[in-house]
């Protein structure tokens, strides 16, 4: 029964088998040495508990003896003889249940500070590395790494301390008491077992292996029923739902069928193995029935015999299912530990700062070039060179995928460029403690800005963790976010977020199902008429706020630092809805194109109510980019006269401008 169990147990893993890690034993010892004397401790009280376990089908084979003795004759007092044998007995089964419960509760102790030691530990690893490394990596992948493998890793860890100990204490110990009872009984059942044990241990390799397509064939329609889900918007536009549920249901039907044949599978299984473990009951009590009629083996040693055989059959039963869970803890642990060791290429903080009296802010490009390393053979920027000088906005306009979020990304320097530098204040970046620069220097607002799942006073103080609460209302007025803010019934304190949730676990525990939730959009659930209006409820569902909170964020900065204050990539710019263009507007364009600006020592965000027409007349410097290149550099009024529209005068140098080959 127990091995049906397990083989029913993992519902977790999701991910293709591909190059498994291998574990890292110098790690797990760094990880357990602190526990080692609680460990050392609860090693002891399991196998004591083993062999007090041992001890007992010994006694009961002797009080069965005068059980036996008493149908017999029915002279004496059966209580009186009994007696100290029940007591001795119930001691016994009083100590084997204190064993027990010592044991747990020092594992759970270890298992659960160990997991939260790694999870930290991993989390913290996770956290520093490069941003290429999250290009090329799932987050529901590394979030399932801090939950389900540790989780799994962890009970391995206490299964095989507890059960593992304990079963081969047992079968050693057993298997000692059995000989000294019966040498011929122990012979039999140690050819019976075996032989039995393999052709279970046959089965139930073939039973985990479709175990695992099933939980393969769940897992892609978990995938199918997330992606729609997630992108429900998209699904909506295009009236796919048909199609999508076409799609689910057929995977839903792949992976019936595949629990069909596996619950067939565990029932065949579940059968052979009740009838053989009979058979094995039936057997020796056959062959020992008659070594009792000869006079060759008492009773009483027969009983011990066979609660001691099933104890034996247990412990063996428990110890091939244990095997199975080591494997999977293994690779479970080698999966946590893995990124334990990754160091990141460019590191969070180190190297020098400029004194702020110093500081001016003039970035430059020196021949730039750039790919990503998750496609290095691609070029991005291709030989880019630029000057922004201090004190002014600058602006990038160019066709989407012409490389503007790129050069934002260097700036930050989410990643360093493949050749060439970039400079600040003629100190090439790479030498600038990357933790002064993006927490002092640059306020970044990225193309698709997030909340977290807290207050919006909370989110705009995440760009300056010591901000007054009057700072936090400075840089919301300044990003035009403190009026509506304080439309909302709660003011700053409306709980807004990006909530994404994990991979949680249901009360199965470690096994229980994954439930995925999908992005959810973030502005609160208003009760519209009644506290903010209809106005109010078309703002909460406007990506724009959603972006002003963030300016906000960004603009809480150390007001007294100079440099560079902002960029923003605005990834595509459209007049917005609330804030039309004048009908007087001379380039009504909608600007749909991306489009990215850069403030140098100017606060930018109280233009941003003027919308996108708010570019053409403040704009000191306006570079059009295309496929990795400079183009043109000017004032609005300079590329109006070559170009009229802005979209044409980009569409053009796109168009001009050879795309990169890539390298083979
Ligand atoms: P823009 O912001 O001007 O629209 P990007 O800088 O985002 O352009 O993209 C420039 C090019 O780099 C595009 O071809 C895009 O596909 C590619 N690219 C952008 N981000 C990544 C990334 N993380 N990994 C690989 N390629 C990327
Ligand atoms: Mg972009």
């Amino acid at each position: 029964v127990a091995l049906c169990e397990a083989e029913e147990a993992p519902l977790a893993r999701s991910r293709p088998r591909v190059l498994e890690p291998r574990f890292n034993w110098t790690l797990f010892w760094q990880f357990l040495r602190p526990h080692l004397l609680v460990l050392g401790a609860a090693i002891v009280l399991a196998l004591g508990a083993a062999l007090v376990n041992v001890q007992i089908p010994l006694l009961l084979g002797q009080l069965v003896e005068i059980v036996a003795k008493y149908t017999r004759d029915h002279a004496g007092s059966f209580l009186t003889e009994s007696r100290s044998l029940s007591t001795h007995l119930l001691l016994l089964y009083g100590l084997q249940g204190l064993l027990t419960f010592g044991y747990l509760v020092l594992l759970s102790r270890i298992g659960e500070r160990m997991a939260v030691d790694l999870r930290r530990a991993l989390f913290c690893n996770l956290l520093r590395q490069d941003i290429e490394f999250f290009d090329a990596k799932k987050t529901g992948q590394l979030v399932s790494r801090l939950t389900t493998d540790v989780q799994e890793f962890k009970s391995s860890f206490k299964l095989v301390i507890s059960q593992g100990l304990r079963s081969c204490t047992q079968v050693a110990g057993c298997l000692v008491s059995l000989s000294m009872l019966s040498t011929r009984l122990t012979l039999l059942l140690m050819v019976a077992t075996p032989a039995l044990m393999g052709v279970g241990t046959l089965m139930g390799s073939a039973l985990r292996k479709l175990s695992r397509q099933c939980q393969e064939q769940v897992a892609r329609a978990t995938g199918v029923a997330d992606e729609a889900l997630g992108n429900v918007r998209t699904v909506r536009a295009f009236a796919m739902e048909q199609r999508e549920e076409e799609r689910y249901g057929a995977e839903l039907e792949g992976s019936r069928c595949k629990a069909e044949e596996l619950g067939r599978g565990i029932a065949l299984f579940q059968g052979l193995s009740n009838i053989a473990f009979n058979c094995m009951v039936l057997g020796t009590l056959f062959v020992g029935g008659s070594l009792v009629a000869g006079q060759q083996l008492t009773g009483g040693d027969l009983m011990s015999f066979l609660v001691a055989s099933q104890t034996v059959q247990r412990s063996m039963a428990n110890l091939s299912i244990l095997f199975g869970q080591v494997v999977r803890g293994l690779s479970a642990g080698a999966r946590v530990f893995e990124y334990m060791t990754l160091s990141p290429g460019i590191p969070l903080s180190g190297g020098c700062s400029l004194p702020r009296e110093h500081l001016r802010g003039s970035i430059t490009f020196h021949n730039v070039s750039f790919s990503y390393p998750c496609r290095p053979g691609f070029p991005v920027l291709r030989d880019f060179s630029l000057t922004l000088p201090p004190g002014k906005i600058v602006a990038l306009v160019g066709q989407s995928g012409g490389g503007k979020t790129t050069v934002a990304s260097l700036l930050e320097r989410f990643y360093d460029p493949t050749v060439g530098m970039v400079t600040l204040d003629g100190q090439d970046l790479r030498t600038l403690d990357p933790s002064w620069l993006r927490s002092q220097v640059i306020g970044f607002i990225s193309q698709e800005p997030v909340l977290f799942g807290t207050t919006i006073m909370e989110n705009i103080r995440f760009g300056k963790v010591d901000a007054s609460d009057e700072e936090v209302y400075a840089a919301a007025r300044e990003a035009n976010a403190h009026e509506f803010i304080t439309s909302f019934p709660e003011g700053y304190n409306t709980v807004v977020g990006e909530f994404r949730h994990g991979v949680l676990h249901g009360p199965g525990g470690p096994h229980g199902r994954e439930c995925r939730g999908a992005g959810m959009r973030s502005w609160p659930q208003g009760r519209p008429d009644r506290d903010c209006g209809l106005e109010g409820q078309r703002r909460l569902s406007g990506d724009r706020d959603h972006a002003g909170v963030v300016q906000a964020q960004a603009g809480c900065r150390d007001r007294s630092v100079a440099g560079i204050h902002m960029i923003h990539d605005v990834g595509t710019l459209q007049s917005s809805p609330r804030q039309p263009p004048r009908p007087d507007q001379k380039h009504r364009e909608s600007i749909s194109f991306s489009l990215w600006v850069l403030s140098f020592n100017e606060r930018c965000f109280h233009f941003y109510p003027q919308g996108w027409f708010w570019l053409s007349t403040s704009l000191r410097r306006i570079v059009v980019m295309a496929h990795g290149r400079v183009c043109e550099v000017g004032t609005h009024e300079e590329l109006l006269k070559k170009g009229g529209l802005y979209s044409e005068l980009i569409r053009r140098q796109a168009l001009d401008t050879p795309p990169p080959e890539a390298a083979q």
